[in-house]
């Protein structure tokens, strides 16, 4: 019997929650048992192989992701108004995601030695320098943006970065198959730290990143629809009803879009050369749901640190989010390999991935489901702009 990944690195987590509550209990440090520290290592194995394809990851989907871009362009004023739109969405998930967060503070006042140790630069913005992650993304935009200027001669160049970008993807869903050791190794080191506290800490930053995700599917997005497409949000809901829930039980925007197609252009009317052109780039550059995540973690992983984020390094995060959900792929967990640079930005322990990895499944569904609603509104809102 094959046993899904998901299904492996939930029984991972739950097997290292155990560990950890028992390690607690008895007052056992986890460097104790020979088991447990020999998860521990694989959970760095793990974290570190993730952290090696970081830079050539975001390097290639950015420049491929600008690049390829080009030859989807119909009309002039359709990409002004997509490119506003998706800055404004975004910036708008972000700015709810983090103001939630510093009113709530899920993770304040835990204690774990674990993380703090790991982060003694951290809630600076990273100074610049050769290797800093922000110097990657503008080469990596450049670069995008050279290759549509060389147009044809640029091509074998494109074709390369493009065979990188779907390399590194490969090598990383193979270092995936460590994540159900990695992430019982490093559970079972945080929980027996924590204990309890920690479950109820978790249990309510999901409940919060939640409750924001759906605050700005059901609020916000659906205002802009209302007020920038002119179309009764009662009537898209109904309309997109199976794209949405495709988006859910999948978690990939991109395995929706053949749904998301069909609920725009049969039952909403949407164009179907707008909609061929605004959802598949929506799909990969305008991920609301995931932006606000990323914002969010990166608190959450600071209040863990007991760190204080200051509003400059919160504007770091808030940008940097922005810019790497332009790399990140719409398919399941995506958005947990961009967190790291998330996370680096401000230099905040990439270990805390562990953490987040394990309780990802149920708060990738929801952010799924509004990424793709705000591409579906997105073709909305293009289609009235470029006056169709
Ligand atoms: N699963 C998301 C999507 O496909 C990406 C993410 O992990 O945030 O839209």
């Amino acid at each position: 019997m094959i046993v899904s990944l998901n299904t492996q690195i939930f029984a991972g987590a739950l097997l290292g929650a155990v560990f950890g509550l028992v390690l607690g209990h008895t007052g056992l440090s986890p460097a104790a048992s020979p088991l447990l520290s020999g998860l521990d290592l694989l959970g760095k194995i793990f974290i570190g192989l993730l952290k090696l394809l970081m830079v050539p990851l975001v390097f290639t989907s950015i420049a491929a992701g600008i690049a390829n871009l080009k030859h989807s362009g119909r009309s002039r004023r359709v990409w002004p108004a997509l490119i506003l739109y998706s800055l404004t969405t975004t910036s708008l998930a972000a700015a709810t995601g983090l103001t939630t967060m510093n009113l709530i503070k899920p993770g304040e006042g835990l204690d774990i030695h674990l993380f703090k140790a790991s982060a003694p630069h951290a809630g600076t913005a990273q100074p610049l320098s050769a290797d800093n992650i922000f110097v990657i993304i503008v080469l990596a935009a450049l670069t995008g943006i050279i290759l549509i200027v060389l147009g044809k001669k640029g091509e074998p160049l494109l074709k390369i970065v493009n065979k990188v970008f779907e390399f590194i993807m490969r090598f990383i869903s193979i270092v995936m198959r460590l994540a159900p050791l990695g992430i019982m190794g490093l559970l079972a080191g945080l929980i027996a730290q924590a204990k309890l506290s920690l479950l109820y800490v978790l249990g309510k930053y999901i409940l919060v990143v939640m409750g924001s995700t759906i605050f700005h599917g059901l609020v916000t997005l659906p205002l802009i629809l209302w007020l920038a497409a002119k179309i009764s949000p009662r009537l898209f809901f109904k309309a997109m009803k199976e794209a949405l829930i495709t988006a859910f039980a999948t978690s990939s925007s991109t395995a929706t879009l053949p749904v998301s197609l069909r609920c725009l252009t049969q039952n909403v009317g949407i164009d179907k050369y707008i909609a061929r052109f605004v959802l598949p780039i929506g799909a990969v550059l305008n991920m609301d749901g995931t932006v606000m995540y990323e914002a969010m973690a990166a608190l959450f992983v600071a209040n863990l640190c007991q760190v204080h984020l200051s509003l400059p390094a919160q504007m770091v995060v808030m940008l940097t989010a922005m810019a790497v959900s332009i790399g990140a792929p719409g398919i399941p967990s995506a958005g947990m390999v961009t967190l790291m640079v998330v996370l680096q930005s401000v230099g905040l322990p990439l270990a805390a991935l562990g953490l987040l990895i394990a309780i990802d499944r149920p708060l990738d569904t929801v952010r799924t489901m509004v990424n793709v609603e705000g591409d579906c509104i997105g073709a909305c809102v293009v289609q009235r702009a470029a006056g169709n």
